[in-house]
């Protein structure tokens, strides 16, 4: 196999697709080269099979719940091929349009057997092979978790997610400037119900001002409502502003807001 191009990427997950993109906007004539199928790990066995198998598992917990509204017959069954055949239809359709996406923006693909690596001329090359599984003790409680500014979730039932500071992290850089506010309660959702569902939500302010420098939260729409205050956090917001802002009622966000 020869290579003519001024730039090989090898992986085409998020990284290498988003890098080949970005290489090919500058006008470099650029190929990804990919072992099994195009968009890597968050499209094929990650992100999108893992939200949708979420969002299958979220039915069967709101039939739970219809019977609090009056609801009866809420035993479904779900049928688990049927499932995962439309799963890999959908993910099928994914890889199509990276190929398209590939194919318009003229960025070869290259699909090889086995490592490539070690086959490769003389072309500049750039590494976006992802990571290897690694096994984890699930079932063990984790005794710390990393956080920077990025957002992040764990989209479990309860969902959870957290931006920049914990609250120790907090302590730690800024001593005794630092202020928790933190609510905790069932959401609307489950008030017919007896089901003992909660919503937490934190944050953490530092200083004077009250600077937002950290949210965590577990329940219902945790993702999204952390990813709006990573916005708040990135642009240096204080407890007062996010006060002043007027909510929607009734929402669970606006418990982020009225939090004293
Ligand atoms: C179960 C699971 C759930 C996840 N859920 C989320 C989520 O909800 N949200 C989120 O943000 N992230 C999630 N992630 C993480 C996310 O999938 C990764 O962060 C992301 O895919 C990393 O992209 P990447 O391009 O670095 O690597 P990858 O997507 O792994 O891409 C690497 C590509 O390189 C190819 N490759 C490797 N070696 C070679 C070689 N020698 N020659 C040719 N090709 C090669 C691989 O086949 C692969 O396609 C999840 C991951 C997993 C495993």
């Amino acid at each position: 196999m020869s290579y003519n191009y001024e730039l090989l990427i090898i992986g085409a997950g998020s990284g290498g697709l988003a890098a080949a993109k970005r290489a090919a906007a500058y006008d470099i004539n650029v190929a990804v080269v990919e072992k099994e199928s195009l968009g890597g790990t968050c499209v094929n066995r990650g992100c999108i099979p893992k939200k949708l198998m979420v969002y299958a598992a979220d039915f069967a917990l709101q039939d739970q719940l219809a019977t609090s509204y009056g609801w009866s017959e809420c035993q479904r069954q779900i049928n688990w091929s049927q499932f995962l055949s439309k799963v890999h239809h959908h993910i099928d359709k994914l890889n199509q349009s990276y190929l398209q996406t590939l194919e318009e923006a003229g960025i070869d693909p290259i699909f090889v057997i086995g490592d490539c690596t070690n086959r490769i001329p003389l072309t500049p090359v750039a590494i976006a092979e992802g990571q290897a599984v690694v096994d984890t003790a699930i079932g063990n409680q984790p005794q710390s978790v990393n956080y920077d500014s990025v957002p992040s979730a764990v989209f479990t039932r309860p969902e959870a997610a957290t931006v920049g500071m914990t609250q120790s992290k907090a302590l730690q850089k800024f001593g005794d400037s630092v202020r928790c506010y933190r609510t905790e309660f069932k959401p609307m959702l489950y008030s017919l119900s007896e089901q003992d569902e909660k919503v937490m939500i934190k944050l953490i302010a530092e200083g004077e001002n009250q600077r937002i420098v950290g949210a965590q939260m577990v329940g219902e729409h945790a993702a999204d409502i952390i990813q709006t205050l990573a916005v708040a956090i990135r642009q240096g917001v204080n407890k007062q502003e996010l006060n002043a802002t007027i909510c929607i009622h009734p929402t669970i966000g606006e418990e982020v807001l009225t939090l004293e």
